[in-house]
């Protein structure tokens, strides 16, 4: 049986290594971190996101600014409020939630938050920095999955990883993260040819399709690691729902060597990204060095 990752209590320590770090910036050089998360329109999903990033902000000693903007907000409107952030020195990071609703241009208004408080490393600048293997802010998704890795693997450096799905949010900052550790890295999507045969041979198998369960136990090489960035709802037969990765978590924790679970996974370590983010941020933004 595969041994489990456990991103609920790895996320939780490194909260609290957060939030012992912020408690020593706040004493010694007077400055708390503060992260402005943007919501515009009343999607469910990202309300409780929102609530949640809110929430972890806080408990981790930072400031929290949420700004809660009507859906038919306008664009010109949106963007004054980023340039408004931009230019407060008490913010340090800046997180629009998305989706945006559909008069919104996402990448115009993503391009517009500053370089240097762009925590979700969405903007263009990030985006290439980690292209280029060159410092920059790194997606939280991907940055909590390699964090994850390295923790149980260490070196991964010769490796062959697949990496299932090519977002720009989660699939191609994946791969880029690990070609920077010097895995071989296959980036598959949904016109991959013999998706299964592919995944045999990795030793590590990152999963973000956004398909439940669809891949097997006989997919994974036996001792692989598989990280399941996948979260689906499904409905049950009693009418209920529950969540559940990209992987057969059953199937594929009878071969792999470990495994995340959903939830419990990836999930929890998105969040702590995002403070880790804030953190390194708040410190560059103020010429400070992380504290140790
Ligand atoms: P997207 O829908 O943006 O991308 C899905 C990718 O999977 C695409 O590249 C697509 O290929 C590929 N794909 C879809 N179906 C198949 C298939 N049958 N075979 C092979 N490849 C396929 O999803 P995201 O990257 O945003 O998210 C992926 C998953 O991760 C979702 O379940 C999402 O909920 C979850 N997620 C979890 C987060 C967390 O915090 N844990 C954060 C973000 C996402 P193609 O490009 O060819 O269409």
């Amino acid at each position: 049986m595969a041994t489990l990752i456990d991103g609920k209590a790895f996320s939780a320590r490194l909260r609290d290594e957060i939030a012992r770090k912020v408690g020593v910036l706040k004493q010694e050089h007077s400055l708390t971190p503060g992260l402005a998360v943007v919501l515009v329109g009343e999607d469910p999903a990202s309300q409780v996101y929102v609530r949640s990033k809110g929430k972890q902000t806080l408990e981790a000693g930072m400031n929290s600014y949420e700004h809660k903007l009507d859906a038919d907000t306008s664009q010109t409107d949106l963007l004054s409020l980023i340039d408004q952030l931009n230019n407060d020195p008490d913010v340090h990071g800046i997180l629009v939630q998305l989706p945006l609703p559909g008069h919104i241009d996402e990448e115009s208004v993503i391009n517009s938050i500053s370089v240097d408080k762009d925590v979700d490393g969405f903007h263009l600048s990030n985006v290439g920095r980690l292209s280029i293997g060159a410092e920059g802010i790194v997606p939280c998704t991907p940055l909590g999955s390699l964090m994850m890795l390295k923790n149980h693997l260490g070196d991964l450096s010769g490796m062959k990883a697949i990496v299932l799905g090519r977002s720009n949010i989660v699939g191609k900052p994946m791969a880029s993260l690990l070609l920077k550790e010097s895995c071989t890295v296959t980036i598959a999507h949904s016109r991959t040819r013999d998706l299964a045969g592919e995944c045999r041979l990795a030793d590590i198998v990152v999963a973000a399709v956004g398909r439940p369960e669809m891949v097997k136990g006989d997919w994974i090489k036996p001792g692989a690691t598989v990280i399941d960035v996948g979260i689906n709802r499904i409905e049950k037969e009693d009418g209920t729902t529950r969540l559940v990765g990209d992987v057969e978590f059953d199937s594929a924790s009878e071969v792999a060597g470990a495994i995340t679970p959903v939830p419990g996974g990836v999930g929890p370590m998105t969040i702590a990204c995002l403070l880790h983010n804030t953190l390194q941020q708040a410190c560059r933004l103020n010429g400070l060095d992380v504290p140790e």
